[in-house]
């Protein structure tokens, strides 16, 4: 997916204008990255349906970096269905708080109690029991009592030949009568879903009424991730989602699926086997997942920064017509400034060799670009178009302004004078090619 939606971008980012046309046929690959991604159809329409909604028209069409626009585009909305805010899980109900943890067999339920356990102990300071209602794996019990030793937290005494009903009454009691603030339940799952596994579950929730019902389920999963996901909601009614596994091979597509079929909001990310390997959701990171570009809004933020083509391609004709001004100048330093220093724009340039050893044994840094702006910018525009003007008691209200000495306000204004002439051949010698290539 990531592949595949860098292309698209990549190929968004070298249109100048987007059309509707443009938007649709992006749009299209969207569609199809998603499903590649296993996210399930009914979601995906939705999505790009939403997505496109938005692109067509004013924000894309208007906008002098279009492709750019359409990624954050995209991204917005894939926050925005992910949930726009991390919610954490709610305990705003009188003590003890029951938990319910629902979902298939290996999905992580039992790792995932303890952790969620662990961290409430933790981070907020509460008691919390939990219970293993897994009566169908003799193992099962005991593997969450040593994940309670483990992380320390009490585990309900294992009785033998309880049901899962009998078991969770037994752990709201003791959670009263041993004043705890939360009771967790690790309930049993199948390898698929089945009506034996739902009606237990739904037998529990009717028995205890659970604050929180957090299905735990597998990000590699795919598309059985909705099966998953509509199944449990509808027949046992879930209040959030834990995504597991997500720091393997996940796809992420699993996430907008269920989020998308169910509403309800992903609360937590399982990162790894060991009890503290628990993140809390940030939709901004698993959108940015999703997209495959690591962080989308700073790479959308570095995009407003870079070259807007048509202002170089305005600097370029005027610097093959001679015309090389002050305000060029200062564009260009913001460009080599953003560029990250002088191996941009200036090494690009044929014949400006010389200029740039010259700047570089000025020793060149970030500030003083900067300075070299302040300084054009302290400028008025009759100084910029025709520097010629600048006398001695300008140029030191221009070293004032900009919080430097005269000496470097001459510099600037001899720089500019190199430039100048350098563009000037430039222009002479390589034409319009050699300037395309430049700013193309
Ligand atoms: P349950 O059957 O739903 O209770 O699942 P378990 O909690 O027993 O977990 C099954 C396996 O998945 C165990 O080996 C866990 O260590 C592993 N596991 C659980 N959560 C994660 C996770 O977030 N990342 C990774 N890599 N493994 C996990
Ligand atoms: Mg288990």
């Amino acid at each position: 997916l990531s592949e595949r939606l860098g292309s698209v971008f990549d190929r968004l980012r070298k249109r100048g204008a987007l059309s509707e046309a443009d938007v649709a046929t992006a749009m299209r690959e969207v569609r199809v990255a998603l499903l590649e991604a296993d996210v399930a159809l009914p979601v995906v329409k939705q999505f790009v349906d939403k997505v496109r909604e938005r692109a067509v028209g004013r924000e894309v069409l208007r906008s002098v970096t279009p492709g750019q626009m359409v990624v954050k585009i995209v991204h917005d909305e894939l926050v925005d269905m992910l949930g726009s805010d991390s919610q954490s899980i709610s305990l705003n109900a009188p003590a003890p708080v029951p938990i319910l943890m629902v979902g298939l067999q290996g999905g992580g339920k039992t790792t995932t109690t303890a952790k969620i356990a662990r961290r409430l102990k933790d981070r907020e300071r509460k008691k919390v029991l939990m219970a293993s209602l897994d009566v169908t794996r003799p193992a099962a019990r005991e593997q969450l009592r040593i994940l309670g030793e483990q992380v320390g937290v009490a585990t309900l005494p294992i009785v033998q030949g309880e049901t899962p009903v009998a078991i969770a009454k037994r752990a709201m009691t003791a959670g009263k009568l041993q004043g705890f603030d939360v009771v967790m339940l690790d309930t049993a799952g199948r390898t698929s879903i089945d009506e034996g596994l739902m009606a237990e579950a739904r037998a529990v929730r009717d028995a205890v009424n659970p604050h929180e019902v957090l299905l735990v389920a597998d990000a590699l999963t795919g598309q059985d991730a909705v099966t998953t996901a509509t199944n449990f909601h509808e027949r046992v009614g879930i209040t959030g989602i834990v995504l597991t596994r997500v720091d393997g091979d996940s796809r992420g597509g699993a996430a907008l699926s269920m989020r998308g079929v169910t509403g309800m909001p992903i609360k937590m990310l399982g990162v790894g086997e060991k009890v503290d390997d628990l993140e809390d959701f940030h939709p901004e990171r698993l959108a940015g997942r999703i997209l495959g570009m690591g962080d989308v809004v700073s790479l959308v933020e570095k995009a407003a920064e870079t070259i807007d083509a048509e202002e170089a391609q305005k600097t370029a004709e005027r610097m093959m017509r001679g015309t090389f001004t002050l305000d060029d100048m200062a564009a260009q330093l913001k460009q080599v400034r953003q560029l990250g220093g002088l191996g941009g724009i200036m090494g690009m340039l044929p014949g400006i060799g010389k200029l740039k050893k010259q700047m570089a044994g000025a020793n060149i840094d970030e500030g003083m670009l900067k300075r070299q702006e302040a300084i054009i910018s302290s400028m008025t525009r009759a100084e910029r178009r025709n520097p010629k003007i600048l006398n001695a008691s300008r140029r030191k209200r221009i070293a004032a302004g900009s919080g430097t000495q005269v000496q470097d306000v001459n510099k600037v204004l001899k720089q500019h004078q190199d430039m100048a002439r350098m563009m000037k051949q430039v222009g002479k010698m390589g034409g319009k090619g050699a300037l395309a290539g430049l700013f193309g």
